[in-house]
């Protein structure tokens, strides 16, 4: 299938040679007129995929009390920066101001940052949160004591794949050939540098990831943690320690496709490596919580008397509605296992709920 995006890159490839899996990602997902995110594409049961802010109220409303019960823990500053990377369609922010709203001055104290790069998802958050502040990256956003939130933010952020080939490690970079794209091994590029050493004595056929702009944001978020003080929450599908395998994937209409088919059309993701992140925090400073797996840490945060609660003021309909959207975001089958959660935090803080 061509694609305007296709096209373009294949164009690209035979003009300066192949390009690295971290170059496809990113183009696929945020070119500036066929990017993924740019362009498309609903979240949600009609898009491709769906999210568990999108899921229930319920996960953005956990999540508020863990933030509002961090700030209680920061001696309730006067002024908090509370930060959302990647936001989707704003649900996670709308229903965690919604819940954090009985908290006395924690409202008067927040500012809310959207680090966000697609400008039409922006228009969406804009009618959920219009007095949020928009950024490209965290660089802009104001110092200050800090609260912040990612749900599958990192997933999306680019990786780099080395392949083991004749007992020699080589990078995977996307070539085309006959108006297709497929992946050609070549020599392995600085990036390698960044991999787990202890997974480099491995079998031939074995692939190894790296997230070099997840590691660098995680590194940036723990120095902001450090400085400013605060807490932050990350939720995503990964690895808990890194290992070896291909967790690059492409879904389109809820469905896994090839990501070489139908650049900018699909989304494109991969397994974050939590142990990475939490490294990089850890060596800028901050205190790693986890990871816990979605499901504990929402019921340990009380996402099941939340659910009683809202089936109690409904009609069976809705009771059954309520019961499965739990169910989605916790049972072990579901997302309860797969997505797994994070805090770093100044190390000064107590510990927070749900480890
Ligand atoms: N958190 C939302 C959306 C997840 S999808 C939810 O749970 O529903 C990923 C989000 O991250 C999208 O809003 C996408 O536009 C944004 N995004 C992806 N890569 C980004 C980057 N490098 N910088 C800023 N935003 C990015």
């Amino acid at each position: 299938m061509s694609t305007p995006l296709k096209d373009m890159l294949i164009k690209r490839i035979e003009a300066t040679g192949p390009i690295t899996i971290a170059d496809y990602m990113a183009e696929c997902l945020m070119h500036p007129t066929h990017g993924y995110y740019t362009n498309n594409r609903v979240f949600g049961s009609e898009g491709d995929f769906i999210t568990a802010p999108e899921v229930s109220q319920m996960f953005g409303e956990m999540l508020g009390l863990w933030l509002a019960d961090r700030w209680y823990k920061m001696d309730k500053p006067e002024q908090v920066q509370l930060i959302e990377l990647g936001p989707g369609r704003g649900t996670l922010m709308e229903d965690l101001l919604r819940a954090t709203e009985p908290v006395p001055g924690f409202h008067e104290a927040l500012t809310v940052h959207f680090v966000e790069t697609s400008p039409q998802l922006r228009d969406l958050q804009a009618e959920k949160v219009p007095h949020a502040h928009w950024h490209d990256d965290l660089s802009t956003v104001p110092d200050g004591p800090t609260l912040l939130v990612a749900n599958e933010f990192f997933d999306a952020l680019p990786i780099h794949q080395f392949e083991k080939h004749d007992n020699k490690w080589c990078e995977r970079r996307v070539n085309s050939k006959d108006g297709s794209l497929n992946l050609v091994l070549t020599s392995a590029g600085p990036k390698f540098a960044l991999t787990p050493k202890d997974l480099h004595n491995t079998p031939d056929g074995s692939v190894l990831e790296v997230c070099p702009a997840g590691i660098s944001v995680a590194g940036t978020i723990a120095e902001r943690l450090f400085q400013c003080g605060g807490a932050a929450i990350i939720i995503d599908y990964g690895y808990r320690k890194s290992a070896t395998g291909d967790s690059f994937q492409a879904l389109k209409s809820h469905q896994y496709c090839n990501p070489f088919e139908a650049p900018g059309e699909a989304d494109l993701t991969a397994h974050v490596a939590f142990d990475q992140i939490a490294a990089a925090a850890t060596s800028r400073g901050a205190a790693s919580y986890g990871t816990a797996a979605q499901g504990p840490f929402l019921m340990a945060l009380g996402v099941g008397d939340r659910a009683q609660q809202l089936a109690a003021s409904t009609d069976s309909a809705g009771q059954e509605r309520i019961l499965s959207e739990l169910k989605r975001l916790t049972a072990p089958d579901e997302m309860g296992t797969l997505f797994k959660v994070l805090a770093l935090q100044d190390p000064k803080l107590p510990a927070p709920a749900g480890f």
